[in-house]
């Protein structure tokens, strides 16, 4: 079987190979933390979810990277208001979060990196391009030339011409040499020095723009050209136009093979929901409101297709919950059925049927709607043999098989282990004490224990975290 992909870069679905045996390398844009992130970017956030775990079940090693903005123009204008600093202000927003992430069942990412602790790492960047002359420093602020990358606009099919004539996207002060030339670095003005968003740089000290560090700390952990590139389709201009001439202008290598962008969440008048228009419903808002977050799970990843719009009502999502429910209660009823002695041919050859049109649809550009369409046909036909008690040994362990496979993408048919989250964290405090007193022997038992129990440990900075591991990646 072949994983295709619809990469923007092409506008066509194309195999999919990364460029190293057996691993990808994968970035994804995060959250802006200046406020809770509302449904419209959980459903981007879930897509990369839904990526990154085709891509383990397909046998990838995934190193997955995903940022989290915490300095922006809103962030500083906010954290100004609270008379507080962008670190203070960002704090909750950033833990929520990894809270939300966690509900919604989030796989992971091996690094989220956040630009203010990668500023140096986005000097060396402008310096080089400067050095290059692919940017110019004006009035304190650097800006990129856009003139000096001829690529500009490959990836959302711009044309230049068009570009330069565009002069909706001139809307600011700044002394540019051309209207679309974009901001790399900001001049620090009194109140940012407050507010603890200046840096000291060779061009001058200052802040950096949105769309270099995405540039610098994709660099920083997974080098100069990427696997795979994701966000959402707002971000494709021009965010990610952006990042592909930084990069390539740096680097003079490609910068992501593939580009893969998700639709739009539209709130219930069919507008794009957005943080900024006001009119935006975040997790903690439905989950007040009685959903169960792995049915807004289902609803934004199972119910339409990556590439299609999707708009959130409350029968969307009761008929998302209802899709659960469903399908939890099919999976207790084969797990509780003594099988009949003898399997039922029918019934086989119609699972392997669906198990195989179900990788085919996740293969097919990622098409879990599509997969999850057979999977309810199966349902229900395995439910009349099921009430004939037609379904045999075989049957049996073929329909739980495929039910793990269907749940290494879904994850909503295991029911939270009550207890888990704070007997995984005495056991992690316990291996620190192991380490600490250098009983290294029982340190890696503890690991290994868990890794067993499909629970991985990491060591980053802020301590050590842990994620759940999916089928498949346990031993
Ligand atoms: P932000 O926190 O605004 O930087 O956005 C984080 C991610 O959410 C980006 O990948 C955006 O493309 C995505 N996003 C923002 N609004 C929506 C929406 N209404 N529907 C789907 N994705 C969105
Ligand atoms: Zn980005």
């Amino acid at each position: 079987m072949t994983l295709r992909l619809h990469n923007t870069l092409t506008g066509t679905k194309d195999v999919f190979e990364p460029l190293e045996a057996g691993r990808v390398r994968m970035y994804t844009c995060g959250p802006t933390v200046w406020n809770f992130a509302h449904v419209g970017n959980l459903r981007a956030f879930l897509f990369y979810d839904l990526v990154r775990r085709h891509l383990r079940v397909s046998g990838y090693r995934v190193t997955h990277v995903m940022n989290l903005t915490d300095i922006d123009d809103r962030i500083l204008d906010q954290a100004m208001h609270a008379g507080t600093t962008i670190a203070d202000f960002v704090q909750p927003y950033a833990a929520a979060f990894f809270e939300d992430m966690d509900s919604l069942r989030f796989e992971r990412a091996e690094h989220y990196p956040r630009a203010t602790e990668h500023i140096p790492e986005m000097v060396d960047m402008i310096s080089t391009l400067i050095e290059q002359d692919n940017a110019y420093v004006a009035d304190g602020d650097v800006y990129f030339r856009i003139t000096s990358f001829p690529k500009y606009g490959a990836l959302s099919h711009l044309d230049r011409a068009g570009l330069k004539a565009g002069a909706r996207v001139a809307t600011d002060k700044y002394d540019k040499e051309s209207v679309s030339d974009f901001a790399l670095w900001k001049k620090a003005h009194p109140e940012d020095e407050k507010l603890g968003a200046a840096w000291d740089a060779p061009f001058g000290r200052g802040r950096p723009g949105w769309h270099i560090e995405c540039s610098a700390m994709s660099k920083r952990y997974l080098g100069d050209t990427l696997d795979i590139h994701a966000g959402g389709v707002d971000l494709m201009f021009p965010h990610h136009e952006n990042e592909i001439a930084q990069s390539e202008a740096a680097n003079h290598k490609t910068f992501a093979r593939v580009w893969l962008h998700s639709e739009f969440l539209s709130d219930a008048t069919g507008e794009k929901m957005s943080k900024s228009a006001g009119g935006f419903t975040t997790l903690r808002n439905l989950v007040a409101a009685g959903h169960d977050p792995l049915a807004i799970r289902f609803f934004l990843i199972a119910n339409a297709h990556y590439r299609a719009r999707v708009r959130l009502s409350n029968e969307a999502l009761h008929a998302a919950g209802e899709q659960v429910r469903r399908l939890r209660e099919f999976a207790d009823r084969v797990r509780r059925t003594a099988p009949a002695q003898r399997d039922d041919a029918q019934l086989a050859e119609k699972t392997e049927q669906v198990r195989t049109g179900y990788r085919e649809a996740l293969d097919d550009d990622l098409n879990l709607p599509q997969g999850m369409g057979l999977v309810f046909d199966l349902v229900r036909e395995a439910n009349t043999a099921l009430d004939a008690e037609r379904m045999g040994p075989q049957n049996k362990a073929v329909l739980e098989a495929l039910l793990d496979e269907v749940d290494a993408h879904l994850d909503v048919l295991r029911a939270d282990e009550p207890g888990l989250a704070e007997e995984v964290e005495r056991l992690i405090a316990e291996r620190e004490d192991a380490r600490k007193a250098r009983d290294f022997a029982r340190a890696d038992q503890i690991r290994e224990d868990l890794k067993r129990r499909g629970i991985a440990l990491e060591d980053s900075k802020d301590g050590v975290r842990w994620r759940r591991l999916i089928e498949g990646a346990r031993s």
